[in-house]
């Protein structure tokens, strides 16, 4: 079983950063991502960044890559995103979250339950009040369109002022990646 790993965006995708512009989503995702693969190797768990080149690279063409593997062998993808709350200042709203497409596998609901209940463990869940299942349902083409069981985490709110302050703190990469290599290591053998 391979882990794939989005890391959600490019470097060169507009907006996507905090609003006093000293965080960006996708340099911090792909920090986060380099983390996970290590963890996960110390799990003896292989995977694959699905995005190894830093600029953008459209979402149809990030499904076609993943499912290209998933063809090949059997895998779950992992997409990794910072939340916001809004477009522009800051917002209330903080906390981990995880995700999966409407329709999602009995797979992918575990999974995405599975982190959310990890990231309560931790402290980390936030302030939102989240469906009864911990985990939420949207219609993110990574997620809908990908033929393996796939979650989608946003890993703390980038236009709150608490979040960020944690975002920016030296351990915070460290904890995420454990969470989710957790995670992933407890229910792939399961699969
Ligand atoms: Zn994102």
């Amino acid at each position: 079983m391979k882990v794939i790993i989005d890391n959600g965006h490019g470097a060169d995708t507009p907006g996507k950063c905090s609003p006093d512009g000293t965080f960006r989503e996708a340099t911090y995702t792909r920090r986060l991502a380099a983390a996970i693969v290590r963890q996960l190797a110390g799990y003896g768990i292989e995977s694959h960044m699905l995005v190894p080149e830093s600029g953008d690279v459209p979402l149809r063409e990030r499904v076609r890559r993943a499912n290209a593997l998933c063809r090949r062998e059997p895998c779950v993808l992992l997409s990794l995103h910072v939340n916001a709350a809004g477009n522009s200042g800051w917002h209330s709203a903080r906390g981990f979250s995880a995700w999966v497409a409407p329709g999602a596998s009995e797979t992918s609901r575990r999974l995405a339950a599975a982190l959310s209940s990890g990231a309560a463990a931790i402290g980390y869940s936030g302030n939102r009040s989240s469906p009864p299942c911990g985990y939420w349902t949207g219609n993110f083409a990574i997620l809908r369109d990908t033929l393996c069981p796939a979650v989608l985490s946003e890993n703390m709110f980038m236009d709150n002022v608490a979040d960020l302050a944690f975002l920016k703190s030296p351990r915070s990469v460290e904890i995420l990646a454990a969470l989710h290599a957790k995670v992933l290591a407890e229910i792939i053998p399961d699969i």
